[in-house]
């Protein structure tokens, strides 16, 4: 997948870069939860989201203005979940758009006798299938606190889940994962999560399997003992799905 050419183009990319690596530091280091990322992985999470930056268009709407620091926390949350994976599983889209804060959108549902209701809903982030992510600043700016929420985080987490079509709580897996053991796992706890109430996680994480694996995706990445304490399969699932173990099991 990676040629000589790629490599070439990156390299270009890196080497103009707006942000410094100090700069990058500086966001970094306003973002919690990356505290447990090493110098390497630092620096991986760095060129990464340089390279996010080149490929992706962050616009502001009404009238929010899109600053360096906005740039780079959106950036920075946005690639930790593919760290250990590559910048290829954000392809097919370009558009970010951030609202300052929550935001009306309409919503159109089709019930079970094919009758169309059309509602409005006050949102803090959603992401189209081969469309852009659309995030809230006011939402936005609070994740990566490790308090368990974290929309950036749970919007990106949408982006891999629609990989292999529609958001359903089941993305491409990695070569060596088995995806049945994946379906049963999701499929148990996510009815578990529907009739207990967790303390920690996000109750929107009830609504569908899609919702689950984004909620529980959040924790993971946040508050990941939560989720180790509440659901151990899930946490060994995404350890080989992200490729990445922000906590290690206790012993
Ligand atoms: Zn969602």
């Amino acid at each position: 997948m990676f040629s000589m050419t790629k490599d070439w183009r990156e390299q270009r990319i890196l080497d103009s870069s707006e942000f410094t690596h100090a700069d990058w530091l500086q966001a970094a280091q306003r973002i919690v939860i990356l505290g447990r990322l090493n110098e390497d992985e630092l620096t991986r999470l760095f060129e990464l989201a340089t390279l996010f930056l080149a490929d992706k268009s962050i616009t502001g709407a009404q009238g929010f203005e899109i600053t360096d620091a906005v740039k780079q926390s959106i950036a920075l949350q946005a690639c930790l979940p593919i760290l250990n994976l590559s910048l290829e599983w954000y392809a097919g889209w370009s558009a970010i758009i951030i609202y300052p804060g929550s935001y009306k959108s309409e919503t159109t549902t089709v019930d079970e006798l094919g009758i169309v209701h059309e509602g409005s809903q006050h949102r803090s982030g959603e992401a189209w299938l081969r469309g852009p992510v659309i995030l809230s600043w006011k939402d936005a700016k609070h994740s990566g606190e490790r308090d368990g929420h974290n929309v950036v985080i749970h919007e990106f987490v949408h982006k891999l889940d629609m990989l292999n079509g529609r958001a359903n709580g089941f993305p491409p897996l990695q070569p060596d994962m088995d995806p049945v053991r994946w379906t049963e796992i999701m499929t148990r706890d996510f009815e578990d999560f529907q009739s207990h109430h967790k303390s920690g996680f996000d109750r929107y994480g009830a609504t569908n399997p899609a919702e689950f694996f984004a909620v529980l995706s959040e924790v993971f990445f946040e508050t990941p003992q939560k989720l180790i304490d509440a659901y151990p399969d899930i946490y060994e699932i995404m350890v080989k799905f992200f490729r990445q173990t922000p906590l290690e099991p206790r012993p």
